[in-house]
C-alpha cells in the first residue's frame, strides 16, 4: 500500500491506529477539508483487529449491511455476515478510495504521548519518530492486544502455541493433538476448522457461551446488482437491521426477563445439535443469556460431537512440557495449544503510554476502571479524544455506529476550537464524574452485571466499563455536539 514513509514533525491531529475507528476519523476529516493529520499505525497494513485476526472461520457476527461505514456502503457484500478477508478488503478499499493512505505512517507504533501545557500540544513518540500535534485521537481499539492466560508452566511447553489473534498459518495441524483453551466468540469460529484438521482436539471450557443459530446466507449476485443500482434500497435494509438489533436492548438493560424467549431458542439449539446428554449438560450455561456476548454459530456444536473431540470442563491448572493438566490431576497430551482467550479490553496498552496534564498516565488516572465523558474525553488529558473509549462498546449492535457517533463529536470539538480560538479543551472533572455515576447507576440491574457471569465487559474492579447502557441512538444524540461549558478551555491557536 502506498503511504507516507515518514513521521512529520508536526500535524494538527495525530490518529493512533487505522482500523475501523482510525479510518472513519480520517475520512470524515478529509470530507470536512481538514488534511493536516497523520495516522500512526503500528503494523504494515490498515484494518486493526480485522487485519490481525486471520484464524480460519473468522467472520463478523453483525450483519454486513450494518457492520460498515454509513459513508461507504458496499453493495457487493457476498454474504449476510461477512468473513474476515472480505472485511479487510473493504477497509483497504475505503482507505484507498477516500485518499487516506498518504496520511498513514506504517510500522510506527506509539511508544509514548505527553501533553505539554506550555506548548499546548501533544508530543507523540513512535517507533518511526516523534510528532507534535494539537489534538490526539486514540483509535487503538479495545480488541488489539491479545490476552494470554496466566497458567503456570506455559513457558515450559515444548510444542507449538499461539493465540487466535496471531494464528500461525505456517503450522500444519494435520494429524496433531490440539488443545484449545477458551470458548468465546473467536473459538466458536475456529474450533470447527481445527476439528477437521487435527487428529484429536481437546477443548478446555471454563464457561459455556450461549449460542444461537447463525442466520447467514450468500447474497446472490442479482441482489448485489440491485443494491448497486438502488443505494436507497440498501440503506433501507440497513435501517431495518439497525432497528432489529436495537430491539435486543430493552432485554439486556431494563428487563432481562424479556430475553427468556431468546434463551429458549438457544436451549433448543443445543438440544437440536447435541444428542449426548452428558455433552449437552456441559455445554448448557448456568447464567442468564446476554450476560456475556451472545454468540452465533451453526457448526460449533456439531464439531464438538465428533469422535475426535473431547470437551473438558475441569479447570486448567498448569501446562507441562507436553500437555495440559486440569484440576482433577489428569494430563492431556498436546502437540499444539491454541489460546482463544480474548483481549486486554479494559487494560488497553495505550493507557500506559499517554500522559496528561498532571504527568500521570491514563492507566494511573483510571486505577483499573476506565472512564471518560461520553467515552471520549478524559479530564486532565486536554485535546485527547478516545474512539470506542470506556462504556461506548456495543453489547447488541454494530461498533461502527458508535465509532461514527464519536467521530462526529471530535469534528464538532475541532469546529468549536476554531470558532472560539481555543488551543485546548479539557472536560471538567465534575462533568466526567457525574457522567460516570450516571453510567454506573444505569448499569445496575442490567443482565451484564446481574446475569450471574464474569465477562470481558467487567474491569478488574468488577465494573462494566465497556458497554453503553442504553440505545445506540442515545449516544448518537449526545455526541452530536460539544457543549463547551462542560470543558475548561484555554485561549490560543486552535491549529
Ligand atoms: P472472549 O470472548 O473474551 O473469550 C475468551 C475465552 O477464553 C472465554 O471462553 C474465557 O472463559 C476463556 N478464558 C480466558 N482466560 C482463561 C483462562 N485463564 N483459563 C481458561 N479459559 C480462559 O474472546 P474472543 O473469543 O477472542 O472474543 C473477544 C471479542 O472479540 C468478542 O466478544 C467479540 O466482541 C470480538 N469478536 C467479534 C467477532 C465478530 O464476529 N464480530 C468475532 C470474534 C471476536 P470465560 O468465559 O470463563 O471467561
Amino acid at each position: 500500500m502506498t503511504s507516507s514513509s515518514q513521521v512529520p514533525s508536526r500535524a494538527r491531529l495525530v490518529i493512533i491506529g487505522s482500523g475501523f475507528a482510525g479510518l472513519a476519523m480520517a475520512v470524515r476529516l478529509k470530507q470536512q477539508g481538514e488534511h493536516d493529520f497523520v495516522i500512526l499505525e503500528r503494523a504494515s497494513d490498515v484494518g486493526g483487529t480485522w487485519r490481525d485476526n486471520t484464524y480460519p472461520g473468522c467472520a463478523c457476527d453483525v450483519p454486513s449491511n450494518l457492520y460498515s461505514f454509513s459513508f461507504a456502503p458496499n453493495p457487493h457484500w457476498s454474504r449476510a455476515f461477512s468473513t474476515q478477508p472480505e472485511i479487510q478488503r473493504y477497509l483497504r478499499d475505503t482507505a484507498r478510495r477516500f485518499g487516506v493512505l498518504p496520511h498513514i505512517v506504517f510500522n510506527s507504533g506509539v511508544t509514548d504521548a505527553t501533553w505539554s501545557e506550555d506548548e499546548q500540544e501533544w508530543v507523540v513518540g513512535s517507533e518511526a519518530g516523534t510528532v507534535r500535534c494539537r489534538v490526539l485521537v486514540s483509535a487503538a481499539g479495545p480488541l488489539s492486544e491479545p490476552a494470554y492466560p496466566n497458567i503456570p508452566g506455559i513457558e515450559k511447553f515444548k510444542g507449538t502455541k499461539f493465540h487466535s489473534a496471531h494464528w500461525d498459518h505456517d503450522h500444519d495441524l494435520a494429524g496433531e493433538r490440539v488443545a484449545v483453551i477458551g470458548t468465546g466468540a473467536s473459538a466458536v469460529q475456529f474450533v470447527p476448522h481445527v476439528q477437521k484438521a487435527a487428529r484429536n482436539l481437546t477443548v478446555f471450557q471454563r464457561t459455556p457461551p450461549w449460542i444461537l443459530p447463525r442466520p447467514d446466507r450468500p447474497v446472490p449476485p442479482a441482489q448485489q446488482r440491485v443494491y448497486a443500482a438502488l443505494p436507497l434500497l440498501q440503506k433501507a435494509v440497513r435501517t431495518g437491521v439497525y432497528w432489529r438489533q436495537e430491539a435486543m436492548l430493552p432485554g439486556l438493560v431494563h428487563r432481562p426477563g424479556l430475553l427468556k424467549g431468546v434463551e429458549k431458542l438457544a436451549l433448543a439449539h443445543i438440544k437440536w445439535k447435541v444428542k449426548d446428554p452428558v455433552l449437552r449438560e456441559k455445554l448448557t450455561p448456568d447464567y442468564k443469556i446476554g450476560c456475556k456476548r451472545i454468540l452465533i454459530a451453526n457448526d460449533y456444536y456439531p464439531a464438538l460431537t465428533q469422535p475426535n473431540v473431547e470437551v473438558v470442563t475441569d479447570q486448567v491448572t498448569r501446562v507441562t512440557a507436553h500437555g495440559v493438566v486440569t484440576s482433577d490431576g489428569v494430563e492431556r497430551p498436546a502437540d499444539t495449544i491454541i489460546f482463544g482467550t480474548g483481549f486486554h479490553v479494559t487494560d488497553i496498552a495505550i493507557a500506559d503510554r499517554v500522559r496528561g496534564r498532571q504527568g500521570e498516565t491514563l492507566a494511573e488516572h483510571w486505577k483499573g476502571s476506565p472512564q471518560a465523558y461520553l467515552g471520549t474525553s478524559v479530564s486532565g488529558f486536554p485535546n485527547l479524544f478516545l474512539l470506542v473509549g470506556p462504556n461506548t462498546g456495543p453489547g447488541h449492535t454494530s461498533v461502527v455506529f458508535y465509532i461514527e457517533s464519536q467521530v462526529a463529536y471530535v469534528l464538532d470539538a475541532l469546529r468549536r476550537m476554531d470558532q472560539h480560538g481555543l488551543s485546548s479543551i479539557d472536560v471538567r472533572p465534575d462533568v466526567q464524574e457525574a457522567f460516570n455515576d450516571e453510567v454506573q447507576r444505569r448499569m445496575e440491574g442490567t443482565v451484564w452485571t446481574s446475569g450471574g457471569c464474569g465477562s470481558w465487559y467487567l474491569d478488574e474492579n468488577g465494573r462494566n466499563t465497556t458497554l453503553w447502557p442504553g440505545f445506540s441512538f442515545e449516544l448518537r444524540r449526545r455526541t452530536k455536539s460539544v457543549d463547551l461549558s462542560l470543558y475548561e478551555t484555554t485561549a490560543g491557536n486552535s491549529r
